[in-house]
């Protein structure tokens, strides 16, 4: 079985207003009633998901969401859910009713997946019981392709599918470690299994760099920080590259030899899914921290906190002890990332292992648009202990922003 992290899947959201059969048709694509389906409006409340194979696709996750013309209090919070799991998905499947004209909000829809280029089909259900002409026009009219379908018959569902398999975007995101590495390089990997370290298993940023290391034919050395050195010196060549944790940086960084490339998972992975670049420009902000500003500590999921916790403790104590500032600093775990993120000074943005690359893109977007700076937790800690110059060197656009914003 395909155990695959529902982070590294595709996500499609099916959309649309309430009662045209978003439910059923998601509950098609399955092939199971997960979802419950029912003729009263507004039976799905919060987003619904199921991780699924879509063949000749591969793994994605599916996302059933409320109407977005739903009512009442409540109704207004679904809805704001609803846009959230928009902003962060991959795909849309927006599902207009066969019987129906466009409706303003529908409209409204349509514009708001162009402005945030969200690639998105169109499905009419309920096609047994014929189409609106009106419909029809409409979306000639606005040049919308669409494929029709019919829940209750199954027309149309198989060919519906191999349609969005054929157009889900292609994963172009940077790779982790592949681009350093060549076949039969020796790559050092440096595991502290410490308090903070998650029992009896490895975290998810080694195991992909492991992974992917292995995909490339590379020989991979897995040592804890205390065992390095002898790792080191029990290796008859020098490796290729050294990858660390960013809270081991200040010993491996004095116990790898300058000449050897050291760099840190957090910096792969902000590669990989956040933007380097951008949390280099955010690492400026540290230094230009003042009495009383805020500092927004953001992880995207929400663990048991250590007694030495990385984002509780040792975060704000490393910050306060670099800046000798007395900032406010606000911690929030989990999905739900703040709204009113301009109150903030600076973001520091746990690795997001857990979300997608869409979804950390989003969570910068939505940094950047207010002006507020924002790094990772492990781009920010190699910056505080003095190493970043030298875990930026495998990767020379990094190194020449970091120079940039150094000397202008
Ligand atoms: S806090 Fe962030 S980086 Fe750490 S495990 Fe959770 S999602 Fe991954």
């Amino acid at each position: 079985m395909n155990k695959l992290a529902q982070s590294e899947r595709i996500h499609i959201a099916f959309i649309g207003t309430r009662n045209v059969g978003k439910s059923s048709l998601m509950n098609k694509f399955i092939g199971q009633d997960l979802v419950i389906v029912s003729e009263i409006p507004g039976t799905t409340t919060d987003p619904v998901k199921k991780a699924m194979e879509l063949l000749p696709f591969g793994p994605v996750v599916l996302i059933d969401t409320a109407g977005i013309d739903d009512i009442g209090e409540l109704g207004e919070k679904r809805i704001t859910k609803t846009i959230k799991t928009i902003s962060e998905s991959d795909f849309a499947l927006l599902v207009l009713d066969s019987q129906n004209n466009l409706a303003t909000n529908e409209i409204d829809l349509l514009k708001h997946l162009k402005e945030i280029e969200l690639p998105y089909l169109v499905v009419i259900n309920k096609s047994d019981l014929g189409i609106n002409y009106e419909l029809l026009e409409k979306l000639n009219e606005l040049k919308i392709a669409f494929h029709s379908v019919s829940c209750s018959n199954g027309n149309g569902i198989n060919q519906l599918k191999e349609k969005v398999a054929d157009l889900l975007p292609s994963d172009d995101g940077a790779p982790l470690v592949s681009d350093l590495i060549k076949q039969h390089d020796v790559i050092v990997l440096v595991v502290p299994i410490d308090l903070g370290a998650p029992k009896g298993r490895l975290i998810m940023p080694q195991v992909n760099t492991i992974r992917e290391a292995l995909d490339t034919d590379a020989i991979v050395v897995v040592a804890k920080d205390k065992e390095l050195r002898a790792a080191l010196d029990k290796l008859n060549n020098q490796p290729k590259l050294v990858v660390t944790d960013s809270q081991a940086i200040m010993r491996v960084n004095a116990d790898v030899p300058d000449e050897i490339p050291l760099t840190t998972f957090s910096i792969l992975m902000a590669r990989y899914k956040g933007d380097l670049i951008e949390y280099i420009r955010g690492l400026k902000q540290i230094d230009k921290l003042e009495n009383n500003d805020k500092v927004l500590i953001a992880e995207a999921c929400s663990h048991h906190a250590q007694e030495d916790d990385i984002g509780k403790i040792k975060i704000p104590r490393w910050l306060r002890l670099h800046t000798k500032k007395n900032l406010e600093i606000v911690i929030v775990n989990g999905h739900d990332y703040p709204e009113n993120l301009i109150q903030y000074n600076l973001i520091i943005h746990c690795g997001g292992c857990t979300l997608t690359r869409k979804m950390m893109q989003t969570r910068i977007k939505q940094a950047k648009y207010v002006g507020v700076p924002i790094v990772n937790y492990g781009v920010a800690i190699s910056y505080m202990h003095g190493a970043i110059p030298r875990a930026l060197k495998p990767f020379p656009d990094a190194i020449d922003e970091w120079e940039r914003i150094n000397y202008q």
